[in-house]
């Protein structure tokens, strides 16, 4: 069995604070992994810069310059977004790669499991998920949003794999099949597992962020949710035809209760139920339009087929391997 080729994809939005530890802490581990036969010396480490603002591609060129043979760097145009950013690195490497490795850049991820990640490739897996066994050091807000919307997906029709993040290793064979979803709203959380191929889960320990902060506020973590939901499954739009259903039916109940109370002679008591029902209504009536509204919008980024990412700048030594000499 010879060694593989391994890339590495992190996506970066200022993280000039992490950027260097990061480094240094993947160099150790791919000069580990080359020592023991595992992986090619021809693997590099990718990051990529998803239009941050502070040095972070400066720092990105300086790792390249001094040590090509383990850092490139792709510059993104603008700030695509993670997963945008992740897919950019995955796309370009695709064809230079045999398996490719996706992790944050702020040390989230044990970069331990890589070991276990690789040797699960060479057992015949195409996916290797990475998987958090521990919460410990997230806050207990933090913990409790992000296990509710694991939750929260499976009820909705959207299968993702429980606690597993962007931390997973793809063979060259999944990428080439991923390139075929051409979808604008991108959930690999959700679109993996969707392609198929045999596929395992590593377990490891979540640490806290490095440095610097988290890119993933509660309203970015939310819009993320309904985006996920949203691409994956129509059970919101199913939902909602059962709940128009019930509100149907229960309005047949309250004509006959209206003409019983008008022939009774109470009527006018009437006006607080009156009052209360179309607030009610009102309110479903705007609330499933909302929901209407989400998979619209989707449908128009869909239809309109721009480019999800633009690369600016693609810095790698593919070609040389400076262990060997
Ligand atoms: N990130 C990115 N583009 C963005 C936001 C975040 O490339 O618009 C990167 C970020 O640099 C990090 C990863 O995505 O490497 C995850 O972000 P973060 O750690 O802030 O999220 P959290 O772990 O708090 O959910
Ligand atoms: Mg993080």
């Amino acid at each position: 069995m010879s060694a593989e080729i391994l890339y590495m994809v992190v996506p970066c939005y200022n993280e000039q604070e992490v950027l260097r530890e990061t480094a240094r802490q993947l160099r150790e581990k791919y000069v580990s992994l080359i020592e023991r036969g595992m992986i090619s010396p021809l693997s590099r480490v990718v990051f990529v810069n998803d239009g941050s603002k502070d040095r972070t591609w400066q720092i990105i060129s300086e790792l390249h310059s001094e040590a090509p043979e383990f850092f490139s760097g792709i510059d993104l145009a603008h700030n695509a977004g993670h997963q945008n950013a992740v897919l950019a690195g995955l796309m370009t490497v695709k064809d230079i790669c045999d398996m490719a490795i996706t992790m944050d850049a702020d040390l989230q991820d044990d970069i331990n499991a890589i070991d276990e990640m690789v040797q699960k490739y060479y057992e015949g897996n195409q996916v290797v998920y990475g998987v958090r066994s521990a919460r410990k050091t997230d806050t207990a807000f933090k913990r409790f949003t992000a296990e509710g919307f694991y939750k929260f997906m499976k009820v909705m029709g959207a299968d993702v794999v429980y606690n597993h993040a962007d931390f997973r290793l793809m063979s060259k064979r999944v990428l080439k099949e991923l390139e075929g979803f051409r979808e604008v709203n991108l959930f690999l959380r959700g679109l993996v597992p969707l392609i198929g191929f045999q596929s395992c889960s590593v377990y490891y320990e979540r640490h806290e962020r490095f440095a610097g902060e988290s890119k993933y506020p509660l309203k970015k973590m939310l819009s993320f949710a309904v985006n996920g939901i949203t691409s994956f499954s129509t059970k919101p739009l199913k939902l909602i035809t059962a709940l128009g259903f019930i509100m149907s039916v229960m309005s047949v109940l309250a004509f006959i209760w209206a003409f019983v109370a008008k022939f009774a002679g109470f009527s006018e008591l009437g006006w607080s139920s009156l009052i209360c029902s179309i607030w009610l209504i009102g309110g479903l009536q705007l609330f499933c339009l909302g929901i209407i509204g989400e998979y619209v919008g989707k449908i128009y980024a869909e239809v309109k087929q721009r480019p999800r990412y633009i690369i600016a700048d693609f810095i790698n030594d593919a070609g040389t391997d400076k262990t060997e000499e």
